[in-house]
């Protein structure tokens, strides 16, 4: 996010200060805030059959590696809405919710987004990459998680995941 350095509003010159528990770049003359809330993404681990979806995207935020597929909640849109139209488009299949693993945030650098991972399943067998995607695969889902790194916020995800269904994904399959 490239820092604003004049008011969008009353161009005065933007300050820093500290302002509900944290430093924010303000306006003294009109009272402009800018918040820099975070960006809402929603993502999902999709199963076929009992491995894990994942694409490889051209994006520049994640150029070359390995993650769960999603994009950016449009607006008017809900979480739901948008994961099932996002893989839609970068996978060329349809996505059957089951149930919602959690919220992740990323920020660093000019990045500054809220992760919203969702679980479900996908009937689909004829995978094709579309959109940013360039490559989709199927991954058990240890494979899926050493793929794209534990540390990593599909991993994080992957791994609550994991906790979460537990006992039950042999179910719903
Ligand atoms: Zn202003």
């Amino acid at each position: 996010m490239r820092e604003l350095k004049y008011c969008p509003h009353c161009r005065s010159k933007l300050k820093q200060r500290p302002l509900e528990g944290m430093n924010r770049i303000v306006c003294n003359r009109c009272g402009f805030i800018e918040w820099e809330n975070p960006s809402p993404v929603a993502a999902a681990i999709v199963l076929l059959r009992d491995e894990v979806v994942l694409v490889r995207t051209s994006y520049h935020l994640s150029e070359g590696t390995w993650g769960l597929p999603g994009g950016y909640v449009e607006r008017g849109e809900t979480a739901e809405q948008a994961v099932v139209r996002e893989i839609k488009e970068e996978t060329n299949t349809d996505l059957e919710l089951i149930g919602f693993v959690g919220t992740y945030s990323l920020r660093k650098k000019d990045i500054n987004l809220l992760y919203v991972v969702f679980w479900g399943r996908t009937r689909g067998e004829k995978l094709r990459p579309g959109g940013d995607v360039h490559s989709v695969d199927l991954f058990a889902p240890e494979e899926a998680l050493n793929t794209v790194g534990e540390t990593s916020l599909s991993g994080q995800a992957i791994l609550d995941w994991m906790r979460l269904t537990q006992g039950v994904r042999r179910d719903v399959q």
